[in-house]
């Protein structure tokens, strides 16, 4: 255990101090991924603590909507050099942390949660996050809903690249990567365009995983 966390610590000073590192050649910035809560009176940093990896997620069996799902899990766990974030594809939605539904986001359930929307022209896609400030903190209820869905009739379109980028994008903000980038090369960038993840997005969701969180997450 202490080697573990010693390895985060190590890597944070790393970053602080811009050392260069053979796998990162020049000085990548990230940007900003916190939450603005009400009027910006807080600001909410989100990672998944370390005795709930590997992240449950649930997807519906849907225009082959898991495949794209593993695959965006692929892409996310490979940016983390110390396993920081895994997640594992469940068959049991009551459990599960995420839940990936393929329709077209419905109205919210309760008019309190954050929705983040991405729009594609061939899909979209949106991810609620449930807040709620209890007695002394901020929590995330659980599980974080998903929404992926075809804009058009599917069987006219080939959707793969779309529900590829739209899952790995919406993945992204179930990691802590809540807010929307003006980089069109980046995964996170508001309607996302970007084939793989850029070093900024790399280097956001590392930094992310070190940061003290102030949104727990809870049943
Ligand atoms: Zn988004």
């Amino acid at each position: 255990m202490t080697a573990r966390h010693t390895l985060p610590l190590a890597l944070l000073l790393a970053g602080a101090l811009s050392c260069a590192e053979a796998t990162s050649p020049s000085r990548v910035p990230n940007y900003e991924w916190r939450l603005v809560w009400e009027g910006g009176l807080d600001t909410l940093s989100f990672h998944w603590p370390e005795d709930m990896l590997p992240v449950k997620i649930w997807v519906e069996d849907s225009l082959d909507m898991p495949a794209r799902v593993q695959e965006g899990v692929d892409d996310w766990q490979g940016a983390f050099l110390y396993g920081e974030y895994a997640a594992v594809l469940v068959s049991d939605s009551s459990s599960a942390d995420v839940v990936v539904r393929v329709v077209t986001p419905p109205p919210k359930a309760i008019a309190t949660v954050n929705r983040l929307n991405t729009l594609l022209p061939g899909c979209e896609g949106a991810t609620d996050l449930d807040i709620e400030f209890i007695a002394t903190q901020y929590e995330l209820r659980l599980p974080v809903r998903m929404y992926v869905a075809p804009r058009y009739d599917p069987a006219t379109t080939d959707l793969t690249e779309c529900f590829r980028v739209t899952a790995r994008h919406e993945l992204g903000h179930s990691l802590g990567l809540f807010q929307h980038t003006s980089d069109s090369r980046d995964i996170m960038y508001g309607n996302p365009e970007a084939e793989g993840l850029s070093a900024r997005d790399i280097n956001t969701a590392q930094l992310v995983a070190h940061w003290p969180a102030n949104l727990i997450p809870t049943r």
